[in-house]
C-alpha cells in the first residue's frame, strides 16, 4: 500500500468530470412533442387565413395537415387497440374532431386535436422526466474508478468492471465507484443521492460507503464489497422500475370500470344525438353537441388518477431509502392500522457482544475453550447472535475449528460437528432437558442443566441474551450477548403508535425476561416472546382474523414467513438476511427505522391524492356534461375544460416527486 497516495490526492479533473448535470429529458426529444408543435403551427397558419375569409384552397391543406400530424398516432394506437376488443378513449376524441370536422367545424376539430396532441406531450413529458428522477441516481455512479493492484500501482477502469475485493481510492471530491468498505484514510461524504440527507457523513476505516455517493475533501481507500449491479443504488432503480410495471388495485379497478364506461358512454352519445334530432333539431347542432359530450364525458383524467401519485411516493421513498417493490405495496403500506415488529436486528442494532462467559463447572473448559467451540459451530451461521460470538472469538484471537453437518433452526439455534463433536448453540429454553418443545429431552435432574438455567435466568434478568452451548448431548457453558437498542427505536414507536391508532406489537424468538425489559425501554406493552418463526405467522393471522391490516417489521430468516403473511412486509436491509430481503414488500436499504412511519404517512398522503384526482375528475366530468345537456356548451371550451382537468390530475400526482413530501 502507498500511503503517500493517501497523502496527496491528485486534483480533480474527475472530480469536475463527475459533477456533470443529471440528464434530464428535453421536451422535443419526445415524438409526442415534435407532432404537437407540429400540428399546432399548421394551425396558427390556417386559422388567420381562414378568420380573414381566404380562399379554401389556403386553409383547408393546411387544416388537413393540422389534423393529420396531430392525430395520426392516437387514431393508429386506438384503432390497435380495437382489435384487441378494447376501446381506447383517445380514439373517441379523434371521432370527435373529425364529426366536428364533417359538419363545417374546421377550426373547432382543429382546435380539439392541437390541445389534445399537446396534452399528451405534456403527460409524456411528465412520464420522462419521473422515469429522469430515477434513472438520474444510476448517472451519478461514475463510469471508472481508480483501482489499486497490489504493487500500489493504480488503474483506472470502468466501474463495471470491478469486482467484490478489489481495492479502490477515492480521491476528494469525487464521486464512489462501488459500495466497499473504508479501509484507510478519513472523509466527509455526501450520501444525499441514497439517503435523501443533506448533511455529510464523516467516513473512517471499516465504515461503509456506496456508490453514486460523493466524497468530501479527504481521500479513502475502500476495498469493494458489492458488484456494480448488487450496489444499493442498482437495486433502488431496478426496484423503482419493477415497481412501474405494476399496477395498484385501484389502478386495475378503474381500468376495469372504464372499459365499461366508454361503451356506455359511446352509447350516451348515440341518445344525445339521436333524441334532439327525432324532435326536429337541426343536424349539425345536434351532431357538435354529442361530440363535445363525447369529449367531456371522457375519463381521461380518471384513467390518469391513480399510478402517478404511487409512483412519484416510490420514487421519492427510494430517494430516502426505503425500497418499495410496488405500487401494489405503496398503496397498501398507508392502510395498515397495526405493526408488529421484531426484536433483535429490527429494534435492536442487531450487532449485539457477548459480554459474558460462563463455563459450566465440571466441563473442564476454559472461557476461551468455551468461545472457540460456540464460534467453531455458529461460523456459517448469518444470525446476528452468531457473527456476535464469531466476532468475540475473533477478538480474543481464537483459531475456529471448521464445523461439519451445520444446521440452523430459526429461533432455536445451531448444530454443527466440531473437532469430531455434535455441538449445539442456541436458546437455552429450547436446548434444556424440561423445557417445552425442548430439541434434546434429556433426564430431568441433570445438575449441570440445572446450573446452566440459573445462570441464564440471571443474564436473562439483567437484560441480556442467553446462549447455551451443549457438547454431545451435555450442556457446558451460558454466553451472555448484549445488543443495543437503536437510537430512533422509541421515536418510531412513538410515531407509528401516533399514526395507527394502538402501540406496535413485540414478536421475539427471544426470552421474556429480557423482551420485556427491552419493550418497557420504548414503549412497547403488548410482548409474545419465545417464538418460533410459525408462531409469529400465527401472531399475525390472528389480527388478522380480527380484521386488522398487519404491518411486519423484521430482518431475520425467521421473520420471513411472517412479512410473508402480513398484509405488508418491511425487511431491514443492511443486516437483514437475504431471504427476509425477497420476501418483504419494502426493504430498508439504510438502517433507519425512523423511516417505516415516514413510509407509512407517504403512502397515506399518495392515497389522499388519488382520492383527490378522482374527485377533481369526476367534478369536471359531471359538471362539464351538465353544462352540455343543459345548455350548449362550445366545443372548444369543452375540450379546454376536458383536457385542462387531465393534465392538472396528471400535474397533481407529481407533487409527491418533492422533497417536502418526506415526512
Ligand atoms: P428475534 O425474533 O428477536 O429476531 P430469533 O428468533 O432470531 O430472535 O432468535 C430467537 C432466539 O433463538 C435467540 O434469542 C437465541 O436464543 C436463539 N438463536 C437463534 N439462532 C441462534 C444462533 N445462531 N445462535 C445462538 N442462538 C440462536
Ligand atoms: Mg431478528
Amino acid at each position: 500500500m502507498s500511503a503517500t497516495l493517501i497523502e496527496r490526492p491528485a486534483p480533480g479533473p474527475a472530480a469536475a468530470a463527475t459533477l456533470a448535470p443529471r440528464r434530464r429529458t428535453r421536451v422535443f426529444a419526445l415524438p409526442e412533442a415534435r407532432w404537437a408543435a407540429a400540428a399546432t403551427a399548421l394551425f396558427l397558419l390556417a386559422l388567420p387565413l381562414r378568420l380573414t375569409g381566404a380562399p379554401a384552397w389556403t386553409w383547408g391543406p393546411l387544416y388537413a395537415l393540422a389534423y393529420a400530424t396531430g392525430g395520426w398516432e392516437p387514431a393508429w394506437a386506438g384503432l390497435q387497440a380495437l382489435r384487441e376488443r378494447t376501446l381506447d378513449v383517445d380514439l373517441l376524441m379523434i371521432v370527435a374532431a373529425l364529426g366536428a370536422a364533417a359538419v363545417g367545424q374546421l377550426t373547432d376539430g382543429a382546435l380539439l386535436i392541437v390541445i389534445f396532441a399537446t396534452s399528451g406531450a405534456l403527460e409524456a413529458l411528465a412520464t420522462a422526466r419521473t422515469a429522469d428522477s430515477v434513472r438520474g441516481l444510476l448517472d451519478l455512479a461514475p463510469a471508472t474508478a481508480t483501482r489499486l493492484l497490489d504493487g500500489g500501482t493504480e488503474e483506472s477502469v470502468p466501474t463495471g468492471l470491478l469486482a467484490v475485493g478489489d481495492t479502490v481510492l477515492v480521491r476528494p471530491g469525487e464521486r464512489i465507484g462501488a459500495d466497499g468498505r473504508v479501509l484507510d484514510g478519513t472523509s466527509e461524504v455526501d450520501q444525499a443521492t441514497i439517503t435523501g440527507e443533506p448533511l455529510p457523513v464523516a467516513k473512517q476505516a471499516g465504515d461503509e460507503v456506496f456508490a453514486g455517493t460523493l466524497n468530501g475533501t479527504g481521500a479513502l481507500r475502500i476495498e469493494v464489497d458489492r458488484d456494480a449491479a448488487d450496489s444499493v443504488i442498482a437495486r433502488i432503480v431496478a426496484m423503482v422500475e419493477e415497481a412501474a410495471g405494476t399496477k395498484a388495485p385501484t389502478q386495475l379497478f378503474v381500468e376495469k370500470v372504464e372499459q365499461r364506461y366508454s361503451i356506455g358512454m359511446v352509447l350516451a352519445t348515440l341518445v344525445v344525438f339521436a333524441v334532439p334530432l327525432a324532435f326536429g333539431a337541426a343536424f349539425t347542432g345536434s351532431l357538435l353537441r354529442a361530440m363535445t359530450f363525447m369529449i367531456v364525458a371522457s375519463p381521461c383524467a380518471v384513467v390518469l388518477a391513480t399510478m402517478p401519485p404511487l409512483l412519484s411516493a416510490i420514487a421519492n421513498a427510494g430517494r430516502h431509502g426505503v425500497l418499495v417493490k410496488s405500487a401494489v405495496v405503496m398503496e397498501r403500506l398507508g392502510q395498515v392500522d397495526a405493526v408488529a415488529l421484531d426484536k433483535t436486528g429490527t429494534l435492536t442494532e442487531g450487532t449485539p457482544r457477548v459480554t459474558d462467559l460462563h463455563p459450566l463447572p465440571g466441563a473442564a473448559l476454559t472461557e476461551d475453550a468455551l468461545l472457540a467451540l460456540a464460534a467453531a459451530a455458529e461460523h456459517p451461521s448469518e444470525h446476528p447472535l452468531a457473527r456476535a460470538v464469531v466476532e468475540a472469538a475473533r477478538t480474543r484471537g481464537l483459531p475456529l475449528a471448521p464445523a461439519a453437518d451445520f444446521v440452523a433452526t430459526p429461533g432455536v439455534g445451531v448444530t454443527a460437528t466440531v473437532d469430531g463433536r455434535a455441538v449445539a448453540v442456541g436458546a437455552p429454553a429450547r436446548l434444556l432437558p424440561g423445557a417445552a418443545h425442548a430439541v434434546h429431552p434429556a433426564h430431568a435432574a441433570d445438575p449441570a442443566a440445572e446450573y446452566a438455567a440459573v445462570v441464564a435466568r440471571e443474564l436473562e434478568e439483567g437484560g441480556r441474551t442467553a446462549v447455551l452451548v451443549r457438547a454431545d448431548g451435555r450442556p457446558v457453558g451460558v454466553l451472555g450477548i448484549a445488543d443495543r437498542l437503536r437510537p430512533d427505536a422509541a421515536a418510531t414507536v412513538t410515531a407509528l403508535t401516533a399514526l395507527t391508532g394502538s402501540a406496535p406489537l413485540l414478536l421475539t424468538g427471544d426470552n421474556p425476561r429480557a423482551a420485556a425489559r427491552l419493550a418497557a425501554d420504548v414503549g412497547i406493552t403488548d410482548v409474545r416472546a419465545g417464538l418460533l418463526p410459525q408462531d409469529k405467522v400465527a401472531a399475525v393471522r390472528e389480527y388478522e382474523a380480527a380484521g386488522r391490516k398487519v404491518l411486519v417489521i423484521g430482518d431475520g430468516v425467521n421473520d420471513a414467513p411472517a412479512l410473508a403473511a402480513a398484509h405488508a412486509g418491511i425487511a431491514m436491509g443492511r443486516a437483514g438476511s437475504d431471504l427476509a430481503l425477497e420476501t418483504a414488500d419494502a426493504v430498508i436499504v439504510r438502517d433507519e427505522l425512523a423511516t417505516v412511519p415516514a413510509v407509512v404517512a407517504l403512502s397515506r398522503r399518495a392515497r389522499g391524492f388519488v382520492v383527490q384526482n378522482l374527485a377533481i375528475a369526476a367534478l369536471f366530468i359531471s359538471g362539464l356534461v351538465v353544462w352540455d345537456l343543459v345548455a350548449t356548451l362550445p366545443l372548444p371550451l369543452g375540450v379546454l375544460g376536458h383536457e385542462g382537468s387531465t393534465v392538472l390530475v396528471g400535474l397533481n400526482g407529481l407533487r409527491l416527486l418533492r422533497e417536502s413530501a418526506w415526512k
